[in-house]
């Protein structure tokens, strides 16, 4: 499972839980929690 993990603010974007999956949402997407860019995520596979 992929996902995505705020560096800022730690919240998780999950793939699986999400109707896009990270890579294609679009460039101008924010965090919804600290509202940090797209570039500030992290991507980790998380064990299942
Ligand atoms: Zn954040």
């Amino acid at each position: 499972m992929t996902i995505h993990r705020c560096k800022r603010c730690n919240y998780v974007y999950i793939d699986e839980e999400q109707e896009i999956p990270f890579e294609k949402v679009s460039e101008d997407y924010k965090c919804p929690r600290c509202r940090t860019s797209k570039k500030f995520f992290v991507k980790k596979q998380s064990p299942k």
